[in-house]
């Protein structure tokens, strides 16, 4: 992934991902290499087409935050083949002498190879028109909106990871808007049964702790995560859990966006209220980049989740939405958002493995009943029952 601003700033003016990575690794800087003689330019590896691009004697490079978007949007990997392995160029639908046009739809993400067909001149055998482009381009980008939610999940079913925390209202408040049949949900029927919602499906109202009894709990939790997963089925979700970049983020974050973020989080008490509610102010803060949110403990999942994961320093999944990005005078970037669930660490998630293992192997992509679940162990709450930290980390 390419988060360099030497490789940023070559492929804005036309060079492979490959070739940027090896140059900024050899040192060089967009800046020295505008001083170079054009043959030498060829000798570092730049096509004929690029030169007058990285001299500036011809077309505008893509501006940056453009760039950036187009290569998230398609995970860095080429829309036609999608195959992660090969270095990547961003090229122009229409080419820029005709269109001067650099905005992202007009650009596509292609391997050198399908770059090579796009700019084949060869008409007859011009399969990778604009318009198989610009399709290719618009299903890719619509599956890999759906690869993050998908994965947060999939783990979670794989790797019998468990929801610490549900920011009931909420998820609930996002399921309705997005038109999740509340009913129809799986757990639901059960926790009707077990007096944890209406009929309508919303939450009874309890004083301090959400889940307590056992029937009650266990009925909640799959209720709840059932709810939650459909939810984010229906939305956008984007793991920024190694994007925590403050160059990068305002670009790809805006108000309102549900962002997963996995990583070591500090949670602090807050002092009481009066309302009986046990308020906790969670922080994340790396690369100057700092996020918090308020939550109260009381909606933990379980005795250990409450005793024992929502306190400290964790490390931890956090599915958010952002609510305000403010950059203060000294550069860190202040994300506030809201808390929507907390589950354990799954390391595939922390480094998108998933993007080349779960993904490719088909594990990702198609809907996987919720067995496990149905498997989820009744003894995790109990207090003497100490959660195998490696199991999690
Ligand atoms: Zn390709
Ligand atoms: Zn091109």
């Amino acid at each position: 992934m390419t988060r360099n601003p030497v490789e940023r700033a070559l492929m804005a003016r036309g060079v492979d991902s490959a070739l940027a990575r090896k140059l900024r690794e050899e040192k060089w800087t967009l800046a020295k290499l505008q001083l170079q003689r054009p043959e030498k330019l060829l000798e570092l590896g730049f096509t004929e087409s690029v030169v007058p691009k990285i001299l500036g004697k011809s077309r505008p490079p893509i501006p940056p935050d453009v760039l950036i978007k187009t290569l998230y949007d398609n995970r860095w990997v080429c829309c036609v083949c999608r195959d992660a392995e090969r270095p990547v160029v961003v090229h122009h639908i229409k080419s820029w002498a005709e269109s001067r046009d650099h905005s992202p739809a007009n650009l596509a993400v292609l391997c050198s190879i399908h770059h090579g067909e796009a700019h084949s001149t060869h008409a007859l055998e011009l399969t990778l028109t604009a318009d198989r482009l610009k399709a290719e381009k618009a299903v890719w980008e619509q599956d890999v909106s759906r690869l993050d939610p998908l994965a947060i999940f999939k783990a979670t079913q794989l790797m019998s990871c468990q929801w610490w925390y549900f920011n009931h209202l909420r998820v609930f408040e996002i399921a309705e808007h997005v038109g999740v049949e509340i009913t129809q949900l799986k757990g639901f029927q059960g926790a009707l049964r077990n007096g944890a919602c209406d009929d309508e499906g919303y939450l009874c109202s309890s004083e301090g702790l959400v889940y307590v009894g056992q029937a009650r709990s266990l009925s909640l939790y799959r209720y709840m995560s059932n709810m939650l997963k459909a939810a984010i089925e229906h939305t956008c979700v984007r793991n920024i859990s190694d994007d925590l970049d403050r160059g990068t983020l305002d670009i790809l974050v805006t108000p309102g966006d549900l962002v997963f973020v996995q990583g070591s989080y500090h949670f602090a008490d807050m002092p009481p209220d009066g309302s009986g509610a046990d308020m906790v102010r969670g922080r994340r803060s790396v690369n100057k980049v700092e996020i918090t949110f308020v939550f109260d403990r009381n909606e933990g999942t379980s005795g250990s989740a409450r005793s024992e994961w929502l306190l400290g320093v964790r490390s931890l999944g956090c599915l958010l939405r952002a609510n305000k990005l403010e950059r203060d005078l000294k550069g860190t970037l202040h994300i506030e958002a809201t808390v929507l669930a907390i589950r354990s660490a799954h390391e595939e998630l922390k480094t998108r493995m998933y993007e080349i293992g779960l993904y490719q192997s088909g594990l990702i992509g198609h809907e996987v009943e919720d067995e496990e679940l149905e498997d989820f162990d009744p003894d995790y709450d109990e207090d003497d029952g100490r959660i195998d930290d490696s199991l999690y980390s």
